[in-house]
This record gives structure tokens, sequence and C-alpha cells, in this order.
């Protein structure tokens, strides 16, 4: 299903959005060589708790994972694509690190994923996470009244298979509002002016996901939750939560 927000729904979903923004900003802050993926989490934690807001990632338990997801944030280092959980791993020089969170304010969800290098980066790493950033503000410019889902699909692929990158089979962004994935669906690759007619008051969470390989394989880590490349490449992940408006896109999950 679908659900269409009123004006003052955004506005409160703005809301939310600016808590999981500020939490991702005080996470990219402590990371550091050195720091563990668990204390990232606490700092996420300690953000999502002085707003007066909760988690929707902690104990979410989708029925093909094995254990409730035990953290507010997902961690994915290097070679894990998305849904990483944090542990005692202690960050390394050069370390490629996607967190996504989320958070919900007075009923309302905010999701938003970045990534990110610790230490020296690798040139390769920088421009993987570049195009990650890249293909998320073209899908974000096509988030408007009157194209559809495959422009916004579209427009990301685009981006993500001109540089040659490889993007997980099966993995989507979707709606987001009272809960965390609503419909539609959006794909990150996707014929244009096909799918669903986006309208104002649609609230779509945009995300790339890249695996710099090429390739669009992925593997479940022995977690059961981690999803990682299967050629070890690296890959990158940004998301933002976005409100279809006749004003043009409303991105709601920055500062
Ligand atoms: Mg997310
Ligand atoms: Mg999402």
């Amino acid at each position: 299903m679908v659900e269409i927000k009123t004006d003052t729904s955004v506005d409160a979903m703005r809301e939310a959005g600016r808590v999981v923004a500020r939490a991702l900003t005080a996470v990219r802050e402590k990371a550091a060589v050195g720091v563990t993926l668990r204390e990232l989490d606490e700092v996420a934690r300690g953000v999502l708790r002085e707003a007066g807001a909760t988690s929707p990632f902690l104990h979410y338990h989708p029925n093909w994972a094995p254990i409730p997801f035990p953290a507010v944030i997902c961690a994915s280092v290097n070679d894990a694509i998305v849904h990483g959980i944090p542990t005692d791993y202690r960050l390394r020089d050069g370390d490629l690190v996607s967190i996504d969170c989320g958070a919900k304010l007075n009923g309302w969800v905010g999701d938003s994923a970045v990534s990110f290098t610790v230490g020296r980066a690798r040139e390769q790493d920088t421009h993987l996470i570049a195009t990650a950033r890249a293909a998320l503000e073209a899908g974000m410019a096509a988030a408007v009244v009157g194209n559809r889902i495959g422009d916004i699909a579209h427009a990301v692929g685009t981006v993500c298979r001109s540089a040659g990158y490889g993007i997980p089979d099966g993995f989507a962004g979707h709606g987001v509002g009272r809960t965390m994935h609503e419909g539609p669906d959006v794909p990150n690759e996707g014929r244009p002016g096909r799918g669903m007619k986006l309208r104002h008051g649609m609230v779509l969470a945009i995300e790339p996901m890249l695996i710099a390989g090429g390739g669009d394989e992925y593997r479940h880590a022995a977690d059961g939750w981690t999803l990682a490349t299967t050629d070890g490449s690296r890959a990158a992940h940004v998301e933002h939560t976005v409100a279809v408006t006749n004003g043009g896109p409303r991105v709601l999950t920055m500062l």
C-alpha cells in the first residue's frame, strides 16, 4: 500500500528525519581508527534517546533473519554492503564504513545512510563513495510530481553503471511513513517512464548500494544479517528519505 501524506505529516516526518541526521553526524564524528562499531551504536542510541525517539531498527525481525536486529544502526565495513551488526570490531586505517540509521518520532519514521572512510582513504574508495552520492542526488532529482518510480530507478542505476559498479540484485529503496518499510519499492535500476506515478505527499527512501567489483552478486555473512560482496570488493550505501512535493523533492533526513 502507498500512503499519501498530508503536508502536516510530512512536516512531522521532517523532525524524525532531523533526528536521524543528527545521529549520523554524531556517529561520523566519533568514527576513527580504533573505535569499535558498538561504540558507534552507543553514540546513535544517545542521540535518539535525547530526542525522545525510538529505533525502528532495534529488535526488527524480518522472517529471513535468524535473530532480531540488536542495534539502532547498521554498520557495514569494507566488503559488507548493508545490514552489518555493530560488533566489537575496531575500525582500521583505510576502512570504508556504511552506517544506516532510522528514528521514529511522534509516530513517524526517518531512514538514512552514509558512507565514509576512516584514516587514510584509498582513492578507489573515495571514488566509489562519491559515485554513490551522485547516484543518490540523481535519484532525488528525479523524485518529482509526474515522474514515475522507474525514472528514479533509472537515474540511480545510470550513475552506478556508468562508473562500472555493481548493484546488488533484489535490494531496493521503499516508501516510508509510520513504519520503516512501506510501498512502493524504489529499485536502484530500472526503465524510465515505468512504474507508479509520483504524487505530492509520497515519501520515499532512495538508497543506492554500489559494489566496487562491478558484479551484482552478494552473500549472507555467517551472522545471517550482513550482506557482503561475493568478490571481496568494497561496497558503499547512501540513503535519504525524500518527500515528493509540488515544490520539488524535499529531503527529510538532513540536519
Ligand atoms: Mg536505511
Ligand atoms: Mg531504507
